[in-house]
């Protein structure tokens, strides 16, 4: 049920908080465990403890919300999907926990991730698999995986997934599920683990649009905590929900219809583009010339910052310490050893390597200026249009353990997320039917829209127009 649906529910008494975590809790034994994997725990106890305090007349009042496992909540596990932090416990919540309460949310069930939120698969988390719900013998995408299957499977209401170069909207369109990533500022990143803080945006994966509005509603706005927060007034996202596409220019980047691209992903995309044009919106070619550049400047960046905040992790302020160092240096060196997975050592390789000294201007320097092009294609391409339409990934979801040996093949995956990370701009995934892919029949897949900074109310409106 939607959080719209069972806030119905809950005003005219026709269940409960109470009853609504129970009966999650229940699914998640029959369903989840030991089948998709998307919970890396809950805490049943504590949350019903919230649900007797609940404020029905809030906004989220009742409703549970499932968490990726790096965004703190306090008491809880925040384990990032990795070995470093299997044991971490929380001392705080972060600003959008805080914000979820204060909405009547209930934060329920930890979701597993790739590690640090590193891949777009959910297998390099160090914890456990998570499988797909439409067919067990795929991935769920990710990095927000967990949250996105979940999402998909019932097994969760509604999540909050973090999205540093498509992991809210890869994860929602291999899943079937929205996926909302946030303009860069939008929503406090206070309490999130920090991965390329130029990137990361906090968002929420739903069964619907208006869903997501709801989420965000309640999640955006400025806070003191984290200085990137913009002091931006939040609008009314649920008022203009329902005004339609009449009048609005749409544009179709042709740089992202090009190869590679599935047959089935893009008779999709091009069926959602005529459904809108037929709501009344004008559809233009529009050139985004610099994207051909955005996965190769992402994974200089991206890394980059990884390298640099992943540098607290010494094995002495947090998670994992190697037993018997030689001395302090053997420490540091033995608990990153031990406690960091192969994706996660090679980001922060490729990230140090980006960095040092002789090779910053070829390599860091360079990305930061191919980021402000590519920022200025979409500033000239808003000049014109309202928003941009493409697919969200080249295909429906692959296999379980076929990503192969070639980690660029991987990273390649990402070509039509990242550029809005690196722009900064707010992106939305929504359901875009389905398609026989590799041997898999009706896997799910995602129309992507990307509207100008801080056009999320518009960028919801015209995914209501889509989704309808
Ligand atoms: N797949 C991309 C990566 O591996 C994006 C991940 C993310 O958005 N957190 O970096």
């Amino acid at each position: 049920m939607t959080i719209t649906t069972l806030r119905r529910q809950l005003l005219a008494w026709e269940t409960s908080p109470a009853a609504i975590l129970t009966k999650l809790a229940g699914e998640i034994a029959a369903r989840d465990q030991g089948r998709t994997g998307a919970y890396l725990s809950h805490h049943l106890d504590t949350a019903l403890a919230e649900a007797a305090n609940t404020d029905l007349s809030l906004p989220l009042g009742g409703i549970p919300i499932a968490i990726k496992d790096n965004i703190n909540v306090l008491g809880q596990p925040c384990t990032c999907g990795s070995k470093f932090l299997e044991n971490f416990i929380s001392p705080y919540d972060a600003t959008v926990i805080r914000k979820l309460r204060a909405a009547g949310a209930i934060p329920f069930g930890r979701m597993n991730q790739d590690e640090f939120a590193m891949g777009s698969s959910t297998e390099n988390s160090a914890l456990g698999i998570t499988r797909n719900p439409h067919d067990p013998t795929r991935i769920p995408g990710g990095s927000s995986g967990g949250s996105a299957a979940a999402v998909a499977d019932h097994t969760a209401i509604a999540a909050l997934g973090s999205d540093t170069g498509g992991s809210i909207r890869q994860p929602a369109s291999h899943c079937g599920v929205v996926g909302l990533k946030p303009s860069y500022g939008r929503v406090s990143r206070y309490g999130l683990v920090a991965f390329a803080s130029s990137l990361d945006q906090i968002g929420p994966l739903t069964q619907s649009v208006e869903d997501a509005a709801l989420i965000l509603q309640a999640i955006a706005g400025p806070d003191p905590l984290d200085s990137t927060s913009l002091d931006a007034p939040v609008p009314d996202y649920l008022r203009a929900l329902n005004a339609g596409v009449k009048g609005l220019k749409l544009g179709i980047p042709k740089e992202y219809f090009g190869e590679g691209i599935h047959p089935g992903v893009r008779k999709n995309v091009e069926a959602a583009i005529q459904s809108l044009a037929a709501q009344g919106a004008e559809i233009v070619e529009i050139s985004l010339p610099h994207t051909e550049h955005a996965v190769a400047t992402y994974y200089v960046i991206a890394p980059a910052e990884a390298s640099s905040n992943l540098s607290r992790y010494d094995g002495i302020r947090y998670g994992h310490r190697a037993a018997n160092p030689t001395d302090i240096l053997d420490l540091y060196k033995k608990s990153r050893e031990q406690g960091f997975g192969p994706e996660v050592k090679r980001r922060i390789i490729l990230g140090t390597y980006v960095l040092s000294s002789g090779y910053y201007d070829a390599y860091y320097s360079r990305a930061q200026k191919v980021r402000t092009l590519i920022r200025r294609d979409f500033e000239n391409v808003f000049k014109s249009v309202d928003a941009i339409l493409s697919p969200v990934a080249p295909t429906p979801a692959r296999k379980l353990g076929a990503a192969g040996a070639d980690p660029l093949q991987e990273y390649l995956s990402d070509i039509f997320t990242i550029a809005a990370n690196l722009a900064g701009l707010p992106a939305i995934s929504i359901p875009c039917g389905t398609t026989d892919f590799d041997g898999g029949k009706n896997l799910p897949l995602g129309l992507q829209i990307i509207a100008p900074h801080l056009a999320e109310a518009k960028l919801l409106q015209i995914a209501k127009a889509a989704e309808r």
